[in-house]
């Protein structure tokens, strides 16, 4: 009898591999345990068990498996199942999702090295693997392709995993960080000195040893002070102890040490209990629990400021104390320094953040804990690719701010949405999805209404605070009456001066980082361009250089024009950098900061600005989206928004939607404590419809006005979108071969159904061309068949030899 199994590969080939492996090795083997595979030539991958069966492949010979890496599964049964929704539902390769997923300390592969572990002398070796350990004496390590030559043959992966079992070897992996728990240490008392009469016997005898008798002592003050164990340093520190010294009790069988892993990022004991409810509060927390007895996923729509953290803290800690775990996704992770220091109060030590700007290490530990399920992750708090853990049984997923768009992976794939797959988890669990939002989707709102979800609103804010006041302020008028300062009206200048008078917080807002996007010659209108992208180069003042947003090339800012040679530069739109200076100058007295992508690169520079302003060491904040999202400030009373044209002039079929939840967001940081807030929105255009809605906070009437335009233009939620993109650096060849792709698929699909190929607003980024094609999918066609129909003429593309190098991108449900 043969044994097979199939291994995902976290490289990018389309089908699970198959391989041979014995019968122990069947029998051991479970789905969602890793194992270590060649491929190619001559490579080496880590890749996961999806499927132990007894068929042979039909086309090639399988080969035999290198080794196995696991005791137990990593991959659970329900994300195998997840994955396999996902690589249908996204057209992309479970593979990608792999990558996605898993830390990459868990994905040894590519130039694997291995060393000498220990002395082998006591290890009986044949003859070849003599010949590799010694090998391994003259050399510290060697990549398994040098042993191949050193030993001249290709079959040596059985060998080094023999090696490896009987330790003689360790593999070390030069590409990625290897996984190293961080170990603490603990000072125990020896069985030994357990009794009363031994103690005693001791400390006479350190008579002479005073400050190794204090360590003693001191070890017994602070064990009458906590069950907890003793850490070394800890004991060091009150003792004013070195290590020295208590090496000297260790060998004197005195203490013992003991090392043991402590997870990195740990959390405090939780130290609150909830804030009582509003009424309001009361009747959405009890709508939503009696809706979730018939409902899956409910929405929560509540206005800004309505308290809905406080909801979904009431739920998370119902779900907590029936054992089930709870993820809280958020869109951006910059976002949770808040929410986290709030959630801490009420959840403590049960909290993991699974976050992507933490150390490699420390979200190995959080994989494992989720896996384990245990009590430090019982509330799994994360951004997108959080939805990708290993969770062992949960019961709610809390999908904060469910509007944001960041929750869709653009680049690279899987370019999953984190919350429609949080809600295929939610599924597979049998967990509730609750999905929350002052200004959800357009998608969600209309689930929503067609009873697909429930619906709970939540209208009034925490405290009874009336919604901010909005107000709109026509640019173009006060340009012609010349009542502008720069880009600032007389109002929103007379505002910002009455609002530091009153010892409040400012809030500006301006859609663009940097200081002004471009550098225009006022004589010939000449803008330096990107070599690289068909953009022009973006104004950076305080590095003094012209830089792409798009690749990392940069210039030094010139003097004179490049192409007629006059001096007269000047700049065109702006920045938040220029808001930022001019603002300076306008108030010198006043404290003023930006955060932008700019200046929040490091993994505390966030959470520093935000500390800042929440300390009042801020008056005024400048900033792009960032600022938009969820946060809670107390003393902010005024927000401007410099420009809202720019926000509704994008070329998208979501840029009203957006504008409308970007603004109203935006507001809802303004007042959120006793006095009313304010708003003022700077426009050339203060009739448009979008505008005139947000101003009076009515949301209905923006979404029932979108809906009709989606509908009449065949957008979501009523058709679906699958946007093709190719990219190739030979403009010719990506021509061609666009116009082909579009005309098999209207073939296939119907010519309805196509739109393109369409030259993107930036044709070429980093020295490609881009071409996109959309399909439509109406609501009543089936989304398999047309994926399938897709892919179908996606491989007959790709043997078209002069094709094969045109990059071929599938993103489904696009946003971008
Ligand atoms: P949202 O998420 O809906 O914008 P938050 O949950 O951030 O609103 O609540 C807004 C503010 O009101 C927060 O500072 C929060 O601490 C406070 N708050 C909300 N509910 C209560 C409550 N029941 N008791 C006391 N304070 C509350
Ligand atoms: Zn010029
Ligand atoms: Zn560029």
């Amino acid at each position: 009898m043969a044994y097979f199994i199939d291994v995902i590969l976290p490289i990018p080939v389309e089908k699970a591999f198959t391989y041979a492996i014995n019968k122990d090795e069947a029998i051991y083997l479970r789905p969602g345990m890793r194992v270590a595979v060649p491929f190619g030539k001559s490579k080496i991958y880590s890749g996961i068990v999806k499927h132990i069966h007894q068929e042979h492949p039909q086309i090639y010979e399988p080969k035999p498996i290198a080794y196995i890496l696991d005791e137990d599964i990593l991959i659970t049964a329900t994300q195998l199942q997840l994955w396999e929704w996902i690589a249908q539902y996204y057209m992309c390769t479970q593979g990608e999702i792999l990558r996605a997923a898993l830390p990459r300390t868990f994905l040894l592969e590519s130039e694997t090295i291995i060393r000498k572990e220990k002395n082998v002398s006591d290890v009986e070796l044949d003859d070849t693997s003599f010949i590799l350990v010694e090998a391994l004496e003259h050399q510290s390590q060697l990549k398994i392709e040098e042993v191949m030559a050193i030993l001249g043959k290709r079959n040596v992966l059985p060998i080094i995993d023999r090696l490896l079992h009987k330790g003689v070897l360790s593999i070390q992996e030069e590409v990625y960080e290897k996984y190293t728990p961080k170990l603490v240490a603990y000072v125990k008392l020896t069985e030994q000195y357990q009794s009363e009469e031994a103690l005693h016997a001791l400390l006479d005898s350190l008579g002479r040893a005073p400050k190794q008798r204090q360590l003693v002592l001191h070890f017994f003050s602070l064990k009458a002070k906590s069950k907890n164990e003793i850490k070394t340093t800890q004991l060091l520190k009150q003792a004013s102890a070195t290590t020295t010294q208590l090496q000297a009790l260790v060998k004197k069988g005195v203490f013992v040490v003991d090392k043991k892993k402590e997870d990195r990022v740990s959390f405090a004991e939780a130290t609150a209990v909830e804030k009582a409810l509003s009424a309001a509060q009361t009747a959405a927390l009890a709508e939503l629990k009696n809706t979730f007895k018939e409902k899956e996923v409910c929405l929560l729509h509540g206005v800004t400021s309505s308290g809905k953290t406080e909801v979904y803290v009431r739920l998370i800690k119902e779900m907590l104390e029936t054992g089930r775990q709870v993820l809280y996704l958020l869109p951006e992770i910059a976002l949770t320094t808040q929410l986290i220091r709030r959630l801490e109060l009420y959840f403590g030590n049960k909290i993991a953040v699974f976050h992507s700007k933490y150390s490699v290490n420390e979200r190995t530990e959080v994989w494992n804990n989720v896996l384990a399920g245990a009590p430090n992750a019982q509330l799994i708090i994360g951004a997108r690719s959080a939805v990708l853990l290993p969770f062992k049984d949960l019961g709610l997923i809390v999908v904060d701010e469910e509007h944001e768009s960041s929750f869709k992976q653009f680049d690279p794939a899987p370019r999953y949405h984190a919350r429609d797959t949080a809600i295929v988890l939610g599924k597979l669990h049998d967990a509730k999805v609750l999905l929350g939002s002052a200004t959800p989707a357009i998608e969600t709102y209309y689930n929503a209404q067609q009873g697909k979800y429930g619906l709970t609103i939540l209208n009034e804010r925490y405290g009874n605070v009336l919604m901010p006041e909005i107000q709109l302020v026509d640019i173009k008028e006060k340009r012609r009456k010349r009542l502008m300062t720069g880009y600032f009206s007389d109002t929103l200048l007379r505002n910002i001066t009455d609002t530091l008078e009153e010892g409040e917080q400012v809030i500006l807002f301006q859609n663009r980082r940097g200081y002004s996007p471009i550098l225009e010659c006022t004589t010939c209108g000449f803008a330096p361009q990107c070599p690289n992208c068909d953009v022009s180069l973006t104004y950076h003042k305080y590095r003094d250089q012209l830089r792409c947003h798009y690749c990392s090339h940069h210039i030094a800012v010139q003097q004179k024009c490049q192409a007629c040679g006059s001096a007269e530069l000047t700049t065109k739109g702006f920045g938040t950098e220029q808001v930022e200076s001019a603002l300076k100058e306008l108030y010198p007295e006043a404290s003023i900061s930006r955060m932008d992508s700019d200046t929040t690169r490091g993994k505390h520079a966030f959470e520093k600005l935000i500390t800042a302003f929440e300390d009042g060491d801020i008056d005024i904040l400048v900033g792009t989206q960032m600022l938009t999202k969820g946060l809670d400030f107390r003393n902010v009373t005024l927000v401007g928004i410099l420009q809202a044209d720019t926000l509704l002039n994008y070329p998208n079929f979501r840029a009203h939607e957006r504008s409308y939840q970007l603004i109203a967001q935006v507001s809802g940081r303004a007042g959120r404590t006793k006095k009313r807030g304010k708003v003022l929105v700077q426009t050339y255009n203060p009739y448009h419809q979008i505008l005139q809605q947000v101003s009076v906070n009515n949301y209905e009437a923006m979404y029932a006005e979108q809906l009709e335009e989606r509908h009449t233009y065949k957008y979501p939620p009523f058709h679906r979108l699958i946007k093709i993109t190719l990219k190739h650096r030979d403009y010719q060849k990506m021509e061609e071969a666009s116009l082909w792709l579009a005309q098999s698929l209207r073939n296939v699909l119907g010519a309805s159904n196509v739109l393109g190929p369409e030259t993107p607003h930036i044709s070429r980024i980093r020295n490609l061309y881009h071409k996109h094609i959309m399909i439509k999918i109406m609501p009543k066609q089936s989304l398999k068949a047309v994926k399938k129909d897709i892919l179908r003429v996606q491989s007959s593309f790709k043997a078209i030899a002069p094709y094969r190098s045109v990059r071929f991108i599938l993103d489904v449900d696009t946003y971008a």
